[in-house]
């Protein structure tokens, strides 16, 4: 399901961001830019402490930036003053790991106090609590309190209470992370809901992949406060350049199966089939033919390992095959598969020897 996403000037955007924490010898943000689309949903993965929390509370001043600009329509949001920075906080809402709910005031009170702080007048106030409540599916347990409902539905009173405002951007801070996965998905969904039926930006951060995969339109990986990366995620996911994010993907070549990776030498042997990697990056326009596949080969070939997922649309991932060639003939095959649009790469022969030790052992 596409986005809600428009093509216009950036509704958010961090332009040469440092961030450096008096009590911190080492920057928590380095020479940070980037731009959120109006209506894109849009993800920040990084290990923890790569500076996610520190990039998502610029966004509504709850962080200044040491040096570089924040600007939310163009406008440096550094430069307003606090009526204006009010305003501000009005258009952004945001959503906890730990929801941040009061205990002792009901889930209607929760989603109502910030427009009674706001000085809201009571029939307004109710009528869009009511609506907010009935968005996240809990106009049923308005009179609730946070320790009676569970940790799905207290996100949900979570992200009413964001809604509330009618804020044009969500920022979401590791907002599934104390979920379990089903309800992971369901708020995921909500998310997603929100984005399309009330056009609103979201930015979040995670750790988790699969939010990212769920939801987002482009990611940014951060590591160490720097961006490694950026870009729409079947692009990122599909074919990823920074070491980081291939190590969160398990990309590199320790993903290879123990059993492999111990038969896997560099230079071939005697009948050593060759191991061949082959990656679907998404960047074309069909999926491989898998009859292509096995002419290109030519030969007889094993799928050892397959693993593709279907990102926005596209196929990324890699399969795995012991295929047995002459050097000239692999190379020929290598060559060929190119027109199947997936890339091939040797990694290495399988030495045969363990394999028919351990067929001997049966
Ligand atoms: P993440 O959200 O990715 O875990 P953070 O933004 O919380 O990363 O932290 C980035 C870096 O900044 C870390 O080294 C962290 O220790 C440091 N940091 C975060 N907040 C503060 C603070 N208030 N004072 C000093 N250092 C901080």
């Amino acid at each position: 399901m596409p986005s809600a996403v428009s093509v216009s000037a950036p509704h958010v955007a961090l332009r040469g961001v440092h961030k450096v924490y008096a009590a911190s010898a080492v920057p928590a943000l380095q020479d940070v830019a980037m731009d959120v689309a109006r209506g894109e949903v849009f993800g920040v993965i990084g290990r923890s402490g790569a500076g996610k929390s520190t990039l998502l509370r610029l966004f509504n001043r709850l962080e200044v930036p040491s040096s570089g600009q924040v600007l939310l329509d163009g406008q440096d949001i550094a430069q307003l003053k606090a009526p204006q920075l009010r305003a501000l906080r009005r258009r952004v809402g945001m959503i906890f790991q730990n929801f941040n709910l009061v205990s002792v005031k009901t889930v209607w009170h929760n989603v109502a106090m910030p427009l009674r702080l706001a000085g809201v007048p009571a029939a307004e106030r109710d009528q869009r609590v009511r609506e907010v409540l009935s968005l996240v599916g809990l106009e049923h347990k308005h009179h609730a309190y946070p320790a009676q409902l569970s940790g799905g539905q207290k996100q949900r009173v979570g992200i009413a209470r964001a809604l509330v405002n009618n804020p044009e951007i969500l920022l979401c801070d590791e907002a599934t992370s104390a979920l379990d996965p089903e309800t992971t998905q369901s708020i995921l969904e909500l998310l997603r809901e929100i984005n399309h039926r009330l056009g609103l930006t979201i930015i979040l951060i995670t750790h988790e992949m699969d939010v990212i995969h769920s939801i987002c339109d482009r990611v940014l990986v951060l590591d160490h406060g720097c961006v490694a990366e950026q870009g729409p995620v079947w692009q990122v996911f599909g074919a990823p350049q920074h070491e980081v994010t291939r190590q969160m993907l398990r990309h590199d070549s320790n993903s290879l199966p123990d059993d492999i990776r111990t038969r896997l030498r560099s230079t071939p042997t005697a009948d050593a089939p060759a191991l061949l990697s082959l990656r679907f990056d998404g960047r074309q326009a069909r999926e491989p033919d898998l009859h292509d596949v096995a002419r290109s080969l030519g030969g007889a070939s094993h799928m050892l390992q397959a693993r593709v997922e279907r990102i926005q649309g596209r196929s990324v991932g890699e399969w795995l095959l012991s295929v047995a060639l002459s050097p000239s003939a692999l190379q020929a095959a290598v060559h060929a598969l190119q027109h199947t649009g997936a890339s091939a790469t040797v990694l290495g022969y399988l030495d045969k020897r363990q394999d028919l030790a351990q067929a001997g052992g049966h």
